[in-house]
């Protein structure tokens, strides 16, 4: 990480918004070409990328692997995604989790070496591969890492973008930023909020979903951490580019009601490897655990409506999630991290739909190109890859493939080349 000492408005520079793994990934894969700057609100990879549990999707390196996840991703979508989209995503995982693999991050493996595979809720095989229940914290670790001693990134942390405006610069598109910062460029806190504004031909916006503040204004659980995120659409709105598929939300079936200290975590759906069920108060089933989070949602929304729920204090609800004795020690090898949350009541789970992911956003191209010349996006804040339903696995990934990706098109769009 270093403290710029050119000026800001250098005509081949990148400035990238956010410090999740669509940032993160965005400057890595750009900074081998041109000088970037890094502005994130909080300190670097503070974000939702961080909080990711359960894994992300990767098929083997077969082409019949390739279309299954094609297929399945579109199926889920309901119409809604763009195939396009989905074929170029499915078509750059490997070159990400190659990269992942050099710098560092190790996945599950079985005895052989080989990567463990788990299934999830819609898929039709085995793809779901992770470090444990702790695959952000291990992405983000290595790409923080990275991102520190790479010289071409300056990392500009406690510096929130306020304002985005175009500008005409040399003939061409240009963005002028405004920046609330606490920190001065060397990471001194300057104990005041300070106002600045930087030019730039090319910007990434990396800027996550806006889940929290939807769940804040109605009063509802969410499974993300406190974050501003939603500032940027109004700024990016303000400047021309329209967001599709506008207050599409997604629920995350296994959002922890009871025991209470796990409220506001969610269980990974990798869970459904194991035989577990979700029953009523009547201990009937719900719904098929192997269903997609839209189906498993639309089903346990109908029992609470039918009134099946269990009903505990101050109007809380869930279902219980019944947990077979003799695989609860394997399940907590996969999912360490449920020991602490559950201690010993492993046998009273109940669980809850929970808002979890942002389907809404702006539209981009396979190059991560959004309709703005000079504007690239990536990551939650794009729409068009999930349609209506996004399968577990694919929230992370998206913003490591986008992120690389629209890392590379900035960078040849800043040195003026178009590919
Ligand atoms: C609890 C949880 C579990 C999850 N588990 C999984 C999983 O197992 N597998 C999976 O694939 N996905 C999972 N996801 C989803 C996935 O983590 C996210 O979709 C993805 O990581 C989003 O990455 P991002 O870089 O686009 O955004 P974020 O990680 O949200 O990063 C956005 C960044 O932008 C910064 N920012 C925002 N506004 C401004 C501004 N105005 N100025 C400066 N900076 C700004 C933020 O501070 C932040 O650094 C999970 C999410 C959560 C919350």
């Amino acid at each position: 990480m270093v403290a710029w000492k050119k000026p800001i408005d250098s005509n081949k520079h990148v400035c990238i918004v956010g410090s999740g793994a669509a940032g993160m990934m965005s400057a890595l894969s750009c900074a081998q070409y041109v000088p970037v700057t890094i502005l994130t609100d909080g300190k670097l990879g503070r974000s939702n990328s961080i909080m990711a549990q359960g894994g992300i999707q990767v098929p083997k390196d077969t082409v019949e692997d390739r279309s299954a996840m094609v297929k399945d991703m579109l199926k889920s979508a309901r119409g809604l995604a763009s195939k396009e989209r989905i074929i170029s995503f499915v078509d750059h995982i490997h070159e990400t989790i190659s990269y992942l693999l050099e710098l560092g991050v190790k996945f599950d493996h079985d005895e052989d070496g080989d990567i463990i595979r788990r299934m999830a809720g819609g898929l039709s095989g085995p793809r779901i591969i992770s470090t444990k229940d702790k695959i952000g914290p291990s992405v983000m670790k290595a790409l923080r890492k990275r991102v520190i001693s790479t010289k071409n990134i300056e990392v500009r942390q406690k510096c929130r973008v306020e304002d985005l405006k175009l500008i005409e610069k040399d003939g061409k598109i240009g963005y002028q930023i405004s920046l609330q910062t606490l920190n001065d460029n060397y990471g001194n806190n300057i104990g005041d909020h300070r106002l600045e504004m930087i030019t730039t031909t090319t910007v990434v916006c990396a800027a996550g979903g806006k889940t929290f503040a939807h769940a804040n204004a109605l009063g509802k659980r969410t499974t993300n951490p406190y974050n501003t995120n939603q500032k940027i659409y109004e700024l990016l709105e303000k400047i021309g580019i329209e967001e599709r598929n506008k207050g599409l939300y997604q629920y995350q079936p296994f959002g922890i009601i009871m025991p209470a200290r796990g409220r506001g975590k969610n269980i990974p759906e990798t869970i459904t490897n194991f035989s577990v069920e979700i029953q009523d108060r009547n201990g009937m089933k719900v719904c098929d655990t192997k269903q997609d989070r839209l189906e498993m949602v639309a089903s346990m929304n109908k029992a609470f409506e039918e009134e099946r729920a269990f009903e505990f204090e101050e109007g809380e609800w869930g279902f219980k999630l019944v947990v077979p004795k003799e695989e609860k020690e394997l399940i907590l090898s996969v999912l360490p991290k449920l020991r602490s949350i559950l201690a010993n009541d492993f046998d009273g789970i109940f669980v809850q739909p929970v808002l979890h992911y942002y389907l809404g956003g702006f539209e981009v191209n396979c190059e991560s190109e959004s309709k703005i010349e000079g504007l690239f996006l990536a990551g939650e804040i794009t729409t068009g890859l999930h349609g209506a339903n996004r399968l577990m696995g694919t929230g992370l990934l998206e913003s490591l493939v986008g992120g690389m990706i629209a890392g590379k098109r900035a960078a040849a769009h800043a040195i003026g080349r178009n590919s």
